[in-house]
């Protein structure tokens, strides 16, 4: 795709990204073809190919961002599902990331809208906060039926109970058990730790066993994915940057051979901090370490290759995977979690238009409710069609987003595994 950028504007950083990002495109539309929003809404507007024309143009006049430009990108769930298909190596997620930083700049949102972007941003990156925020959602959730739109959305994903802090969320080491093979961090999240747990217990009691240390680190907290697809990137940047000092005071000597993550969505994130911090003469080398040792869970298992004896119990349970869009578009990670639930004995199936988002892409399911609604039921039957007995997946925004759309339990995959190794059987398969 030709550019017209002028030399003035190419010296800005962010520019000259976009600008090599832009001409990387074709045109040529294939990815069109497997986005989530184009698949529903049908307007060219609301495909990748699209988004990329109303960016370039945004760009090119250095003009603020319009409510066309606003009402499509915000439409966008940022699922990385064109990524996979651009046979040209566009890479969306970089492009898209600045149009929303540019939005965020430019544009005025109406009053309501800017005050529930704030009110997110301060709460849910903040487990304290969020489950303040939870606790006053479950009181009025007996009311939700009042409610229409995003209010009426919120109230739909919170839990219908919350459990305490874990204890294993402090910072802590938790020693591998018999000889060391491995020593990781593990990201426990933020609001993974209030509404769910026991995904960061079952992944400590599952690397332990398999011979691996655990450090739960200091300081750390939020990986700034939620802000950074809001647009806010100083608000991400400061998140990352905590993040970033906090697992690097565990690596001296190069000491840890991953930084282990259970959300996938927060580890498309932190496999970009390389890319966030590139003009960051402080950060960029420390980033792109982190970067660098980020793995999911299933890859660095995978990578660890332990021997799972097939688990007796597994035999007798349909496991449908549902793959998050973080997962196999963000990080490409696609066979590893359903081939160590194969190893554990598991029968392993997947739902059909498994590349299509189920609609929670972070807080997209409460700002953006109805094609959000319409992705998670699509995503449901397609699901309700393999006939589980559980359903699997590895991102902690999928298992909210379809709790009560599919009719079998939602769990994560690491769950099953602990199960399967010698762990307690997840709490939601009774
Ligand atoms: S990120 Fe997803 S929703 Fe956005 S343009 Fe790409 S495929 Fe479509
Ligand atoms: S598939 Fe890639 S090259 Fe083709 S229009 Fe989409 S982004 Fe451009």
């Amino acid at each position: 795709m030709q550019t017209h950028f002028t030399l003035a504007q190419l010296a800005d950083p962010d520019i000259a990204a976009t600008n090599d990002i832009l001409r990387t495109c074709v045109h040529c539309g294939f990815c069109t073809a497997t986005c989530p929003t184009y698949t529903l809404l049908g307007d060219e507007l609301d495909g990748p190919r699209g988004r990329i024309y109303l960016m370039k143009q945004m760009f090119e006049a250095d003009a603020p961002a319009t409510e066309e430009v606003v009402t499509h990108i915000d439409r966008c769930l940022s699922c990385l599902s064109c990524m996979t298909t651009c046979p040209s190596g566009v890479h969306y997620q970089h492009l898209v990331d600045h149009g929303r930083k540019h939005i965020e700049e430019t544009y005025t949102r109406p009053f309501m809208d800017r005050m529930l972007r704030k009110v997110l941003a301060w709460s849910i990156p903040y487990p304290l906060r969020f489950r303040a925020m939870l606790t006053g959602a479950l009181l009025a959730r007996p009311f939700r039926g009042l409610f229409r739109g995003r209010m009426r959305a919120m109230l739909d994903l919170a839990p219908t109970d919350l459990g305490p802090p874990s204890p294993v969320d402090k910072p802590q080491v938790f020693p591998a058990e018999g000889v060391r093979k491995g020593r990781v961090a593990l990201l426990n999240g933020c609001a993974q730790t209030v509404i769910a747990p026991q995904i960061n217990e079952a992944t400590i009691r599952l690397l332990t066993r398999l011979g691996v240390e655990v450090v739960v680190a200091e300081g750390m907290g939020c990986c700034g994915s939620l802000v950074h697809h809001m647009g806010r990137t100083g608000d991400s940047h400061a998140q990352a940057a905590v993040n970033i000092d906090a697992w690097l005071a565990e690596d001296a000597h190069d000491s840890l051979d991953a930084i282990v993550i259970n959300t996938s969505g927060c580890g498309t994130q932190v496999k970009d901090y390389g890319f966030m911090f590139r003009e960051d003469s402080a950060y960029a080398e420390k980033a792109a370490r982190v970067s660098a040792l980020a793995s999911d869970v299933s890859e660095y298992l995978a990578k660890l290759n332990p021997s799972i004896d097939a688990f007796e119990e597994a035999a007798s349970l349909r496991v449908t995977y549902h793959s998050a869009c973080s997962m196999q578009h963000g990080q490409q990670i696609r066979n590893e979690p359903k081939a160590l639930l194969a190893a554990a004995g598991f029968a392993v199936s997947e739902p059909s238009e498994g590349h299509l988002c189920c609609g929670s892409a972070g807080t997209y399911n409460i700002m953006q409710p109805k094609i959000a609604g319409e992705l998670r039921d699509r995503k449901a039957a397609n699901i309700a069609r393999t006939t589980p007995d559980v359903l699997a997946t590895g991102n902690i925004g999928c298992m909210t987003q379809l709790a009560d759309a599919v009719d079998a339990p939602v769990v994560h995959t690491v769950e099953l595994l602990d199960w399967a190794t010698g762990g307690p059987k997840p709490r939601k398969l009774g």
